[in-house]
Order: structure tokens, then sequence, then C-alpha cells
């Protein structure tokens, strides 16, 4: 395939169209499978409006969330399943909403085997995930063959429900995976043994789905290319199954990266970009060598559509697979067709919004975009549209929230003053960027600009606006954020002790050995700050590829190097202590506060909970110590003699509290009739404070006004 096209502009390989001969797609993104929360339960509505909007932002073709062929692969009790008439009827929904917007769409057949949380989970053999309480009953021949036939129906029921094709999911560790691997197949019948035997389940699976379907149905495979777990396929094995699937009736394979019992990050924000790119493009010239012209697309950490095209254009792939980037931004596509890469919306990978709220089983939606998932009841009407008044608006304070705030009420038509104390926008965004592996929040700062810019929000710098500043405007909004909490800890206004802002401002010099105080967000950020010593490894592929023990899987099955993780050395010493007993980082993100606490230590970081922090000074010399200076600490209850930890900077991350005294200044002088006034983000409530909650909050204050 040679895509380039000159009339597809800036990104001529993103937007070629790609022929599969029975159909085309209008492009090269997919919309990868992504589990909403919208596809449980009877109502599909809502999922219909989802990916209505993203097909009307352009995407060449999506992929639903997974969804069971029968109960055994649920991956909860009662998640969305397909296999009967009614469930296809009640799909017509989503497929008619994305062929009305001019879009493709297949569904994500997901056997969830041994991961399943119920009790009625199945897998080659009775072996236990570590992600899962549930033991997997094994299953019989006569179970195996009603698991094929159930994927097979499930595909047939798919076309009923007018879906463009289906995605067979045989990655991240699922049935077809556990199959496919030694650890967790240990059957001695015709489904086990050798791997010949292994990999005759997807093989079945492929061939009897082509046969139901016929040939004009588009068959996704997503093919485990690099397991990342101990006794993980080898590249020979991948290989052989990939160009075996390609034969076998596939017409597209998808790229899975690691199981999800993988102690590798692979979508995290600290993940690099495109950083598994590399093993498609190993695909790909396995695939040219045999002459298999069957699409291949790579996936993870893609979220701009430069980073897309170039993977093109260099060959690694024929299609790239983003999931999260649409969820931020629907008209991605559209977007860079229209030559405004700068107005999209970019998936900074935080998990926050999305896996985080999977995993506890909450809706999904997203942190910079909080209409994903909601699109039916988060609507920024235009005043044209709904006839309502047009105010003057003053918002005070451009972080995350009021600059959200800012863009939507002057988009909706509204005339909008945004006053900000500093030289930019931003507010704590600005601390956030600074730290090693968060580079992605310069994109969302980029956005916020670029919305303030064309939506003609009147952005005023250098300006602290007060009470007197704010009395003629119909609506005040006060976003006025938060300031570190003061620990009042005894000696803490020394030199050497200084706050989280001072160290990622970079405005103070900091020691080599370091006390933390305070281990929630910020203190895990600041001690990754510190041991990485000014080098990110989220922008240096080589060297996270060693830090988390990568290694090509054709030098190591699975992918995994026998030297395991190599983390950079960091000559600083750091301690992160917190007065909580318990595991420290326990509030991070359900996703990626492994990943935090697993780079820290990593990097020796010593962590503590359960202490009190007594004070800060010098000590005397005393039993086998020599005098110095640092902090005082005692553990537990007791308080008995205390324990200096030695070092030549603390830092305070003992949180924040609200920054308010614009809105209290405003309160006490009683309410100015017609003025209507509202406090959000951080300066509503600081305890939990986070860009998330900022934003969404702004976004409904905003839809409203
Ligand atoms: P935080 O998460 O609330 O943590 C504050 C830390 O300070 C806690 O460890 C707390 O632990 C300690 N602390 C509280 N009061 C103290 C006091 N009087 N004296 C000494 N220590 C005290 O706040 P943050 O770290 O500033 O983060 C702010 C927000 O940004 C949070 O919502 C956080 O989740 C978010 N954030 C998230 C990330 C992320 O990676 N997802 C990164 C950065 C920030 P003890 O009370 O046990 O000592
Ligand atoms: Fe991306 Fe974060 Fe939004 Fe998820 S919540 S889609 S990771 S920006």
């Amino acid at each position: 395939m040679t895509p380039a096209d000159t009339r597809h502009g800036l990104y001529p390989h993103l937007l070629a169209p790609l022929d599969l001969g029975f159909t085309q797609l209008r492009n090269r993104v997919l919309m990868g499978s992504m589990h909403t929360g919208l596809e449980d339960g009877r109502d599909l509505g809502k999922l219909a409006a989802y990916f209505r909007e993203r097909a009307e932002g352009g995407v060449g073709l999506m992929v639903t969330g997974g969804f069971a062929p029968n109960i055994a692969g649920w991956a909860k009790p009662f998640a969305g399943t397909l296999s009967t008439s009614g469930a296809a009827r009640r799909h017509q929904i989503v497929t008619k909403a994305v062929h009305q917007a001019g879009g493709k769409i297949a569904l994500q057949i997901l056997h969830t085997g041994r991961y399943a949380y119920h009790p009625l989970a199945v897998a080659p053999s009775a072996i236990k995930s570590p992600i899962s309480p549930f033991k997997p009953f094994e299953l019989s021949a006569r179970g195996v063959e009603r698991q094929i036939r159930a994927f097979v129906n499930c595909a047939v029921k798919a076309r009923e429900a007018g879906y463009d094709g289906v995605e067979i999911m045989g990655s991240e560790g699922y049935f077809i995976n556990q199959f496919l691997a030694k650890h967790t197949n240990h059957r001695d019948d015709a489904w086990g043994g050798d791997y010949s035997q292994r990999m005759r389940l997807p093989l079945e699976i492929v061939a009897r789905t082509r046969e139901a379907v016929g040939s004009d149905f588009i068959l996704i495979y997503r093919l485990s290319m690099i397991d990342l777990v101990p006794g993980g396929s080898s590249w020979d094995e991948v290989v052989t199954l990939g160009k075996a699937v390609a034969q076998g009736g596939a017409s597209i394979i998808n790229t899975g990266i690691g199981w999800h019992e993988a102690r590798v990050p692979t979508i995290a924000t600290s993940v690099p970009r495109a950083a598994f790119a590399w093993v498609t493009k190993k695909m790909k010239a396995e695939f040219a060598t045999a002459g298999i012209t069957t699409p291949l697309v790579t996936s993870n950490r893609i979220n701009t559509p430069e980073v897309a095209e170039q993977l093109l254009a260099d060959g690694s792939a024929d299609m790239v697979s983003m999931a999260r980037p649409l969820l931020a931004d629907p008209a991605f596509v559209n977007k860079a067709a229209e030559g405004r890469a700068e107005d999209i919306n970019t998936c900074i990978a935080c998990n926050q919004a999305c896996l985080d709220h999977i995993f506890v089983n909450k809706l999904t939606s997203c942190l910079v975009n909080p209409r994903a998932c909601h699109e039916t009841e988060l609507v920024y009407h235009p005043l044209t549209d709904s006839g309502a008044p047009k105010k003057r608006i003053a918002i005070v304070g451009a972080g995350p929230a009021g600059a959200t705030a800012a863009a939507i009420a002057a988009e909706r038509g509204h005339e909008v003053h945004l006053f900000e104390a500093a030289g930019d926008i931003g507010g704590q965004l600005n601390l956030a960027k600074q730290v090693p592996g968060k580079e992605e929040f310069h994109e969302m700062l980029r956005y916020l600009r670029r919305r303030i810019d064309t939506t003609g929000v009147r952005l005023h710098l250098n300006t602290r606006a007060c009470a007197e500043d704010l009395l003629a405007y119909d609506v005040v909004v006060v976003a006025t954020g938060v300031v570190p909490r003061d620990p009042k800890i005894a000696g803490q206004d020394d030199a050497r002790v200084m706050s989280y802002v001072d160290v990622l401002q970079g405005t103070k010099p900091v020691g080599r050995k370091v006390a933390i105080v305070g281990a929630g967000g910020i203190g895990f950020d600041v001690a990754e700050f510190l041991t990485s010593e000014g080098h990110s490894t989220a922008l240096d592929l080589p060297a996270w590829l060693a830090e988390w023990g990568v290694a090509d899987p054709a030098q190591a099955a699975g992918g995994l190097a026998p030297q395991g993780p190599q983390p950079p050395a960091s000559t600083r010493e750091v301690t992160l202590l917190q007065r909580k007993r318990g595991k420290l980082g326990d509030k991070l993100g359900k996703t990626t506060g492994w990943i935090h606490r697993a780079a820290l230590k990593m990097k020796r970081v010593r962590m503590e909970g359960g202490v009190n922090y007594e004070r800060i000074g010098e000590h005397p010399e005393g039993a086998g110590r020599r005098a110095g200076w640092g902090l005082a600490i005692t553990r537990g209850e007791g308080r008995a003699d205390p324990q200096w930890l030695d070092c030549d900077t603390v830092v305070l991350c003992a949180g924040q509290i609200s920054q308010r005294s614009v809105f209290d200044e405003l309160q006490a002088r009683g309410r100015i009739p017609g003025q209507d006034l509202h406090l959000i983000g951080g300066a509503f409530e600081a305890g939990e404070l986070d860009a998330k909650r900022a934003i969404d909050q702004a976004a409904r204050l905003a839809a409203r006004l």
C-alpha cells in the first residue's frame, strides 16, 4: 500500500483511504476499543450518541468497547453481551447513528476468560489470574467448542445488528491469549501442548467466524504482539499466529501490547508517545517478507496527528489506533484534515476520568473533555439557539477551571472577561508540566490558550481583580485556585525548607539529601522530579525501555529483558513521608498509582508512613551520630525520642487550601442585584483537588450560564 496522496494536506498518509476490497475506509484512523460503561444495560441510546459524534468527527473505523459472546465471557456480572437477535435489534440504534453520520463501526467480541470478575469464569486451565479473585473453571473439550460457537454467534448477531465488522479480542491476556501462553494453558488435549495446538483456538474462531459472516464483513483480529509477562509468547510464535490469522480470514490485524497483569506501563502518560510502534513495524517486515498484505494497525500512546502521520509515513503500520484521543476530541480527524491540529483537545494519557472510572464501575468520561460519554446531557448550546440573553461575565483565575469556563461561555455567545494575576494562564498546570513524565500538560495548556484566543475571551493577564472591579458584571465566577497548606512544623522558616512550588519552578536550589513532607500526588511528583535530575525517560524511548525492562521480543520471549528493569541512576537520596499509616500513594490513580510507586522504588526513594513531624533544625552529636541538620520525626502514638533524618533540604508538599478571598469580599458586600456569583475549582474545594473535578464543574456551570 502506498497511501501518500498530496490531496490530503499535512497528513497525506493518515487521511488516505484504505481499500479492503469489499469496502473502503475513509482514512487510516481506527478508534480503538475502549469500555465506557455505556455498553452495559439495555438502553444503548447514549452509546449511539457517543459514537455518532465520533463518526461525525471523521474517524475511519470505530470499534466498540468489548461485548461478551456469552455469560462465561462477561468482564463482570451483567456486562454488555451480544448473543441474541433481541440484543442485535437493540444495537441497531448504534449502527444506524454511525451510518447516518457517514462512519463505520465494528463490535469488539471480548471473552475475558480468567480475568472475569465473577464466579462463572472459564479458562484453558484452572489457574487464577493475579488480577481477579475468582479461580476459573477448566473447560472440557466440549466447553471449548461452546466458547468458539459463542464467538461465531456473536459475530453473526453483530452483522444482524448492522455492524460493519467485528474485532476478535486476542490480546491483553484475555481468553484467547490464555490459550496461547504456556503458563496459562496446561492442557494435554487437542487445545494444549505445543504451540500449533495452543494456537488452534484463535485460528478456529477466525476461520469459523469468516465462514459464518461471509467475505464482505470486516474481521479485525487483535494480536498480542508483545505480552510483557514472564512465560509470554516468543516472537516466532507471534509471527506464526499473525500470518496464520491473516491467511485464515482476518481483514485487519490490530496490535495488542501487554497483558493486563503486566508490570510494565503501556499507556500511562509517562510512556513515551508511540512507544510500541516498533513492534508493529517488526511484524510489517515479517508480513512483507511473506508477501502478506493484510493491513496492520499500530497502537498505544499515539495522540497527535503528527505522530500518527509519521508512523504511517515510516512504514510502521497501515493504520493507527487511537481510543482515548477520540474521547478527548471527537473531531480529531476533521480538525487534522482542516489543518487545525492546534485546535485538537489532546489526550494527556492521565487515565483519571476514563480507565480509572471503569475500574471502579463508574461511567467513563475524560478529564479534558467532560462531555465524553455525556453527550446527551452536557450540551453547550449557543445563545442564538436557546434565545437566552447575552451576559457580561467576569471570571477570576485562568487555571483549568477558569479557562475552561471562560472558553465555553464565550463560545456560547457571552461577553467574557478572564482575569489572571500571573503572566500566563494555566495555574497549577504550569507546575505539573515540569514533572518528568507529565510533559503532556504542555498540550493541555496549548489547547486552553487556543480556546481562549478563538472563542473571543477577553484575557487580562497580570491583573489581580478585586471585588471593586467586578461589581458591574452580570455574572462573576471565582476560580482563584489554591495555595499550599502550611504544615506549621517547628523550624520550617529555615532557608533550606521550601515548598513544592519553589522546587518545580526551580527558584531555589535543592540539595542531594531531601526529605519530602507529604506523599499525595504532589509529593510523588516532587520525588520524581528530584530523582530524574532533568532527564525525562518519557522523551527518551531507549532509556524508557531499559528503565522498565522491555526487550525486543525476538531476543526475549514476551519482550521482558532478562536483566530486568534498569532505571537511570539518581545520586539524590530522597525520603517521602506521610503521617497516615499504610501504603504511600494509595489515593493516586487506580490504574497509574502502581506506576508512580514502582518508578520511585526503582530510584531508591525511601517511603515511610505513620510518622509525626517534630521539628526541623540542627541536632547535636548523639548516640552514634554526628551533629547535623534535618527533620526530627517520631513514629506512632508514643512520641518517644525523635529520630533525626539528616538531609540538606526539606520540601513541603502538605496539600493545599482554597484561595477565595475575592469571593469572600464580594459576599461580604451583600448580594449585588442582578448579579450571579459562583465559586469553582480549587477555590471551591481544595481537598482532593484535581483538574478533572475542576474542569467538569467549570464546563457544567458554563453550559447553563
Ligand atoms: P494531597 O493529595 O491532598 O496530599 C497532601 C499530603 O500532605 C498527604 O500526604 C497528607 O498526608 C499530607 N498532609 C496534609 N496535611 C498535612 C499537614 N498539616 N502537615 C503535614 N502533612 C500534611 O495533595 P497534593 O499532593 O498537594 O495534591 C493535590 C491534588 O492534586 C490531589 O488531589 C492530587 O490527587 C492531585 N494530583 C494528582 C496527581 C496524580 O498523579 N494523579 C499528581 C499531582 C497532584 P498525611 O496527612 O497523612 O500526612
Ligand atoms: Fe485521555 Fe485523560 Fe481523557 Fe482518559 S481522561 S481520555 S487519559 S485525557
